[in-house]
């Protein structure tokens, strides 16, 4: 067997074996989503691990201006922005989601991933040092491996590590510092605040992935420089329309210089064809919603609390963050597993995380509630994982 086919058959075999043994959770067919609930196989399963923070799927004022894009637009552009596949429709939503983060411009992407490897690919390279988070988000790792910098990355949230590593970089290097605002495993929050600074000090740009704080953080979900009440600290702002916004594509917002730069030097700009009119429109009218229904930012968190507060009382070790992600670490995939399937069989939708993902011995379920869960929804869920963890007893080491 040549290198590749090896490859290829240790993968499949492992996917073969997690789905002989019933386990494998992953790639479910969903039939139908409606508020907290969706339907897989026929079967009704409440959410317990959805991105759609604020509930927003299936709002009619969001279909309506997606469905009208659809009609007067089309199903398709022609291609990329650069050339003939722009619409007005791109530009207002770049200068929609610039007004809403307090931004000055912003340039769209196809997706989040895709926001971040094509910026940080283009803004930095050989003779420069882009420094990371060790659980930052894989598109921004693959974006610095692309570029050629020099990619140093430190441990987990620690800003004396980063103070460091910055206080090493040759003098003639550009420095970039990215930084995810919330952690997708494990919900905490980058220390901002004091990551700021020492980026000021040490003369770094600071980009900041905000996939899981738009919508979330700040009392209207303006994200975490409204969180920390620090207008203005992150110099590159990236995040994404697939999480609270119920649509798909990613941005960058900063500087108008910033956003001229990345629509001629990213390469995921000028060679990927632009975002679907129907997705474009989505997110603007999202936008529009999130504007005017700030109370789902409330209810969100009033929900997120309320499940923690229940699997705390249960006996778990429950972090205290002000976000939607509660991880329920198992540490053995095995453990995690079988409380995915305990709680599926109870007709919950919960997912597994488990290595490469996450550490190893630090597998667990990755719950969140959303704005649409109703309190008795979020007890429930609380309720059959305690019951799942009692009958499964895990044993985390971390
Ligand atoms: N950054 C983070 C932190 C994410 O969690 C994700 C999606 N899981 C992305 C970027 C990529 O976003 P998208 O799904 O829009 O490609």
């Amino acid at each position: 067997m040549d290198p590749i086919a090896r490859r290829i058959r240790a993968l499949v075999d492992r996917v073969a074996e997690i789905k002989s043994e019933g386990v494998y959770f992953y790639q479910q067919p969903v039939e139908a989503v409606e508020s907290s609930w969706v339907r897989i196989r026929g079967r009704r399963m409440l959410l317990a691990s959805s991105y759609s923070y604020l509930g927003l799927i299936g709002h009619p004022a969001i279909e309506a201006a997606s469905a009208a894009a659809l009609a007067h637009y089309g199903t398709g552009t022609h291609g990329v922005r650069l050339l003939a596949g722009n619409t007005d429709l791109h530009d207002r939503l770049e200068a929609r989601i610039a007004r809403f983060l307090g931004a000055e411009a912003a340039v769209v992407y196809s997706s989040g991933y895709l926001a971040n490897f094509a910026a940080i690919s283009a803004l930095v390279g050989r003779g420069d040092t882009v420094v990371c988070d060790k659980l930052d988000h894989a598109s921004i790792v693959d974006g610095c491996l692309l570029s050629g910098a020099q990619f140093v990355r430190v441990p987990h949230n620690d800003i004396p590590a980063f103070d460091r590593a910055l206080a090493k970089v040759p003098p003639e290097h550009g420095r970039l510092v990215v930084v995810d605002a919330v952690f997708s495993m494990d919900g905490d929050l980058i220390d901002l605040p004091a990551l700021a600074d020492v980026c000021l000090r040490h003369g770094a740009r600071l980009m900041v992935d905000e996939a899981h704080s738009l919508g979330v953080l700040g009392d209207r979900g303006q994200g975490i420089e409204a969180h920390f009440r620090l207008p203005g600290v992150v110099d590159i702002k990236m995040g994404s329309f697939s999480k609270s916004i119920p649509s798909v594509g990613g941005y960058i917002a900063g500087s108008p210089d910033l956003i001229t730069y990345l629509k001629h030097a990213s390469r995921a700009f000028i060679f990927s064809a632009a975002l679907p009119p129907a997705s474009t429109a989505a997110v603007i009218a999202a936008l529009d919603v999130l504007e005017a229904e700030p109370e789902r930012v409330k209810r969100l968190h009033a929900n997120a609390q309320r499940l923690r507060a229940a699997l705390r009382a249960g006996g778990l070790a429950i972090r205290d963050d002000p976000t939607p992600i509660v991880p329920v670490i198992t540490g053995e995939d095995e453990a995690a597993l079988r409380i995915a399937e305990y709680l599926h069989a109870q007709g919950i939708f919960a997912l597994p995380i488990v290595p490469p993902a996450v550490p190893p011995l630090t597998s667990r379920l990755r719950i969140t509630v959303t704005a649409a869960h109703t309190t008795e929804e979020v007890d429930r869920i609380a309720a059959a994982i305690l019951e799942a963890w009692r009958a499964i007893s895990p044993t985390p080491t971390a």
